[in-house]
């Protein structure tokens, strides 16, 4: 029977209390009997404008009826039909700006919980079936992929879903790119990212580790091994830093060192060998989804005030609102419209204070966001052990560096055209490395699109289409 309640079905979630000082998983994840609720909230639109609100297209009215009906294993084939990383697309989409914007019943109450349903159906799925998928035969084609990030996961599992071979060569010790090294175990415990990347060598693709492309092998080198194709899809990994006094005080780092330290390291556990600085004091700078992830690690490994420094108001944050919500109900403070001028160091060198400048909002620029402008005479100054600097990526450059004839933009993010190829033949690309810091699900619709025209372009070449 259709569900009438306006409200979604609220996620069960650890206390904020408790989850504040533990790095266990914060939301819990729908019963199969909330799932059900939830999926009778959906009127199944005869045109769902859900399904163009999601990068890779995913038949959402047809998951969820199968949800609806309880037969969560149907739901499941529907989905993965087109998104092999469900798992983890329905733990960190941005929803809210996607599917959900676009759902019906969001006009009078709150839209269906689309991501909700998604991450229930991928966890029952990996607890009940887990069926590894199958290798399909070769079609005799060798294909690289550069960096096990989604969209290099989600192209090389596309690839091998046609019969391609392919190869993924990782610079880092670890497959799975920002989804094990930058987004915390509290939001995307790693053992989902593990299963996800076990499925795929199930599909027959191999992940060569510390293999920095560039460094130990050059693209051109991929073809002379018989690569029909490259994809380079490696992300935006290089932190943007600030170019004030004291900024470069050794308790001053930038998020991606952090939470790799903590992520991949495991920073935050005795027997780790990495160190990690956790002041008492810390300030976090910043205000995407990365300032959120430090602030509310810093605060589990023990600071006693985290603060959230944004030059913006709250409302132009760009961290997604559960994510603003969760970092407040743990106890992290914003204080908005103030940037910082200079970190102050004590005698022995240690990061004692900030000096920050109110802000006002100033000229909208031309995507009309308005750039902040620091008010004459409101310095003020803020205790602080650590700094933590959450203030954007850009793509390494090693790469363009080391191919000739591979176009990029001044800012380094590497230029492909409509088919997401780059200005060298077979040589694509997707993901942050084109379109600097994105999302994981717009990185997967990339590695998804190029792997099609991939297959298009060399069967077209090899006369079989
Ligand atoms: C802390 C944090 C939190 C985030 N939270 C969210 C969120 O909640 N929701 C969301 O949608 N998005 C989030 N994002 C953004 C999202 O994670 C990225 O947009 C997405 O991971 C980009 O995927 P990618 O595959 O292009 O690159 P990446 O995930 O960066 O993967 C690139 C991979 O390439 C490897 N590599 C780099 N250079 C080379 C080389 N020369 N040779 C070989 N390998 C190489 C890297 O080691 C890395 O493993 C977050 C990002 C961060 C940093």
């Amino acid at each position: 029977m259709f569900n009438v309640q306006d409200k979604k079905t609220p996620m069960p979630e650890q206390d904020p209390e408790v989850r504040n000082s533990n790095f266990e998983e914060v939301a819990m994840g729908y019963t199969a009997e909330m799932a059900i609720n939830e999926a009778k909230r959906c009127v199944q639109c005869r045109k769902p404008r859900c399904v163009m609100g999601c990068p890779v297209n995913i038949k959402i009215p047809a998951f969820i009826a199968k949800v609806a009906e309880g037969d969560f294993e149907a739901a499941y084939n529907i989905i993965n039909r087109t998104n092999t990383l469900s798992a983890i697309s329905g733990r960190v989409c941005p929803q809210e700006t996607q599917c959900e914007s676009r759902c019906a019943r969001g006009i009078k109450g709150e839209p269906v919980a689309i991501g909700r349903l998604e991450r229930f159906v991928s966890d029952w799925y990996r607890d009940n079936v887990n069926k590894m998928p199958e290798k399909v035969p070769s079609n005799g084609n060798k294909i690289a992929v550069v960096g096990s990030g989604p969209s290099g996961l989600s192209c090389a599992s596309e690839l091998a879903k046609r019969g391609y071979e392919v190869t993924i060569f990782e610079a880092l010790h670890t497959p799975g790119g920002v989804l094990v090294y930058g987004i915390p175990e509290f939001r995307l415990p790693k053992v989902i990212v593990a299963n996800e990347i076990e499925k795929l060598k199930n599909q027959g693709v191999e992940i060569m580790t510390n293999m920095v492309i560039g460094r130990v092998l050059s693209i051109d080198e991929l073809f002379e091994m018989d690569y029909k194709a490259v994809y380079i899809a490696s992300g935006a990994g290089l932190p943007i830093f600030l170019r004030i006094p004291g900024a470069s005080l050794n308790e001053v780092s930038s998020a991606n060192e952090y939470l790799t330290r903590i992520n991949l390291m495991k920073a935050y556990r005795d027997e780790s060998d990495t160190p990690i600085m956790s002041g008492r004091i810390v300030i976090i700078v910043g205000g995407g989804n990365v300032a959120m992830d430090a602030a509310r690690s810093a605060k589990r490994l023990g600071a006693s005030k985290v603060y959230v420094l944004y030059h913006r108001g709250e409302a132009e944050m760009t961290a997604r609102l559960d994510e603003q919500l969760h970092a407040k109900e743990e106890g992290i403070i914003f204080v908005t419209r103030a940037d910082p001028v200079e970190i102050l160091g004590d005698a022995d060198g240690s990061v004692c204070a900030v000096r920050c400048i109110r802000t006002l909002s100033g000229e909208p620029d031309k995507t009309g966001r308005r750039h902040p402008v620091p008010v004459p005479g409101s310095e003020f100054l803020m205790k602080a052990d650590s700094v933590i600097l959450c203030l954007g990526t850009t793509p390494n450059s090693l790469i363009c560096k080391t191919t000739p004839g591979l176009e990029a933009t001044k800012k380094g993010l590497l230029v492909v055209d409509d088919t997401g190829m780059t200005s060298r033949e077979n040589v694509f690309a997707g993901g942050d490395a084109v379109t600097g810091s994105a999302t994981v699900i717009m990185a997967m619709g990339a590695g998804k699109k190029a792997a099609e025209a991939i297959d298009i372009k060399l069967r077209m070449k090899q006369g079989l289409c």
